[in-house]
């Protein structure tokens, strides 16, 4: 009997340290996930895997209110990373890519309706051109909660091209967004998500603060700030795929690309 019972009590310890080990490690690898949103449109509709229908995207948006997730800007949580903070496990970062018009029209509305902060990076020279945001739209959200961010010029894949280019790029885009919102630009973002070491330093080097990319390097936990890994948000998320996508554990679970 008390063989059994010495083997159970060592059993419960033996339980409660995994746990306690379990839940040591989950704190230490819970990553504030960035939900990032290209085209928000009809138009595209089942077709493109960068859109999400305005349905779906009110959705999603309500989905976050509904269950209390803490919307957060980007700039606060890499404010946030560099004090080291421990985030809530219902921290998320919403982010659009490109500055499609759709963005003003689609999901600008439904963000202000939630009062949600989000980011915007802009195709600098694209701005002004058909189907991207007009100057005046990105005023307005920046001023709104809505920041603008850079993505380079004309959205070249920065591994590809010369330094100079490359340069170019990341310069000009900072400096082109500033001169019309009258206000730095912190952040950058990699076209396709591909950057090399000499890009990053280059985007370093202009003065952003981070990088976001997509899918890509071996950074799971986030630590490098110009290496930001993303969750590409989709039209048919539903809320099982919502739930794991924004639980901090994501990018344990998906196969991760080369930074080139
Ligand atoms: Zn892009």
């Amino acid at each position: 009997m008390r063989l059994i019972r010495n083997f159970l009590s060592g059993l419960t310890v033996l339980a409660v340290l995994a746990v306690l080990i379990f839940t040591f490690w989950m704190r230490d690898r819970y990553v504030v996930p960035v939900m990032t949103y290209h085209h928000v449109s009809d138009a595209a509709s089942g077709r493109s895997l960068n859109n999400v229908t305005p349905w779906s995207f009110a959705r999603q948006m309500k989905f976050l209110k509904k269950h209390h997730y803490h919307v957060i800007s980007f700039d606060d949580l890499v404010d946030d990373l560099k004090k080291g903070r421990v985030f809530a496990r219902d921290t998320v970062v919403i982010q659009f890519d490109d500055g499609y018009e759709d963005n003003y029209t689609n999901a600008f509305p439904v963000l202000k309706k939630h009062h949600l902060p989000a980011m915007e990076f802009l195709i600098s020279d694209k701005v002004g051109t058909p189907g991207f945001l007009t100057w005046d739209q990105v005023r307005e959200m920046d001023a709104r909660g809505f920041k603008a961010g850079a993505h380079t010029r004309h959205h070249v894949y920065l591994p590809d091209v010369s330094p100079d280019v490359a340069r170019d790029e990341i310069f000009g885009s900072k400096k082109i967004i500033e001169e019309h919102l009258g206000h730095a630009i912190d952040y950058f973002c990699y076209p396709s998500g591909g950057f090399t070491e000499e890009v990053k330093g280059a985007v370093q080097e202009a003065g952003f603060k981070a990088a976001v990319t997509t899918n890509r390097g071996q950074d799971r936990l986030n630590r490098d700030l110009f290496a930001f890994k993303r969750v590409r948000m989709k039209d048919g998320d539903n809320a099982l795929i919502l739930w794991a996508k924004l639980s901090g554990y994501y990018n344990f679970f998906r196969k991760t690309k080369d930074a080139y």
